[in-house]
């Protein structure tokens, strides 16, 4: 039977140990890290995730700022937020949240952040320094689920990892923080064997978005599994990707749905934003 992974309580350690970080920074150089929110429209999970963040910055002792606009807004006026956020000092990490509204272009404005503001490391500069193996930025998700291998103590280099996913977002910068970490990865998408791939994994990472798409019978015995899905069913319960009972059964280690990779995002989102403040304050 898996040990279960209490992603709330390691992300109240890095949460704890960036309200640490920014007290220090502040008492050395007066600076405190800033995090401005954009968001577009009126998506609900986006308002609840805003919502999370900006309460997690108050906390972690950070000031924080939303600039909400209709879901009617043009590119020119979204673009010009950024860039007076781009300008403005006191604010050290930008992030747009997604979904936007279909008349924007998101990959435009997100290439619109300062790279040194980018602290959800999509900016192509940033994704390329990932990619590059150069310290940057990384996106939060996967850099939290690299915390969350740490704190399992197995082994990365040389095990096999499977990553189930190409986003931009998650996938593929999951991809290559395991193979940085010296992990033999495979990246399996729509067009992949599921049941000929899954089974291979020492380590497997889901980011799909199919509720129950990894069958337990797939996970191999003593597998560490993480569930990256987030998936909404209609009765309002939340659900991973992965089928958890039977999962639970073969692996040694796995994160729950909700309770698991979820909270460590956030965490690893403030950790980008004080670590921007901190190269600002060095500027
Ligand atoms: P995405 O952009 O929709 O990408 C999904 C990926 O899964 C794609 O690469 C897609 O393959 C692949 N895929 C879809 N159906 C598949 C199937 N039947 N077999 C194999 N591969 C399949 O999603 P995302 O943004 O990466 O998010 C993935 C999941 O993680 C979602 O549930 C999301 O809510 C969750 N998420 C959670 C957090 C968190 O904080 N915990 C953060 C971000 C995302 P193709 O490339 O071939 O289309």
């Amino acid at each position: 039977m898996a040990r279960v992974i209490d992603g709330k309580v390691l992300a109240s350690g890095v949460r704890a140990e960036v309200k640490a970080g920014a007290v220090a920074l502040r008492a050395a150089s007066g600076v405190i890290p800033g995090l401005a929110v954009v968001r577009v429209g009126e998506d609900p999970a986006s308002k609840i995730y805003v919502g999370g963040k900006r309460k997690a910055a108050a906390e972690a002792g950070f000031n924080a700022w939303e600039h909400h606009f209709p879901a009617t807004a043009n590119q020119a006026e979204v673009l010009d937020r950024i860039t007076q956020l781009n300008a403005a000092p006191e604010v050290h990490g930008i992030l747009v949240q997604l979904p936007l509204p279909p008349q924007l272009d998101g990959d435009a404005l997100i290439r619109a952040v300062r790279p040194e503001k980018d602290v959800d490391g999509f900016h192509p500069l940033n994704a390329g320094n990932l990619l590059l193996g150069r310290p940057t930025a990384r996106a939060c998700t996967p850099a939290g689920v690299m915390v969350v291998l740490e704190h399992t103590g197995v082994k990365v280099a040389g095990a096999h990892a499977v990553v189930v996913g190409r986003s931009n977002i998650v996938g593929k910068p999951m991809a290559l923080m395991l193979l940085h970490a010296d992990a033999t990865v495979t990246v399996c998408h729509r067009k992949s064997d599921l049941a000929a791939e899954i089974p291979r994994a020492d380590i497997l990472v889901a980011a799909v978005g199919v509720p129950g798409l990894v069958k337990g019978e797939w996970i191999k015995p003593g597998a560490v599994v993480i569930d990256v899905g987030m998936n909404r069913l209609p009765d309002g319960t939340l659900r991973g990707d992965v089928e958890y009972e039977a999962a639970a059964q073969r692996a040694s280690w796995i994160t729950p749905v909700p309770g698991g990779v979820g909270p460590m995002t956030i965490a690893l989102l403030l950790r980008n934003t004080l670590d921007a403040a901190r190269r600002a304050a060095r500027a």
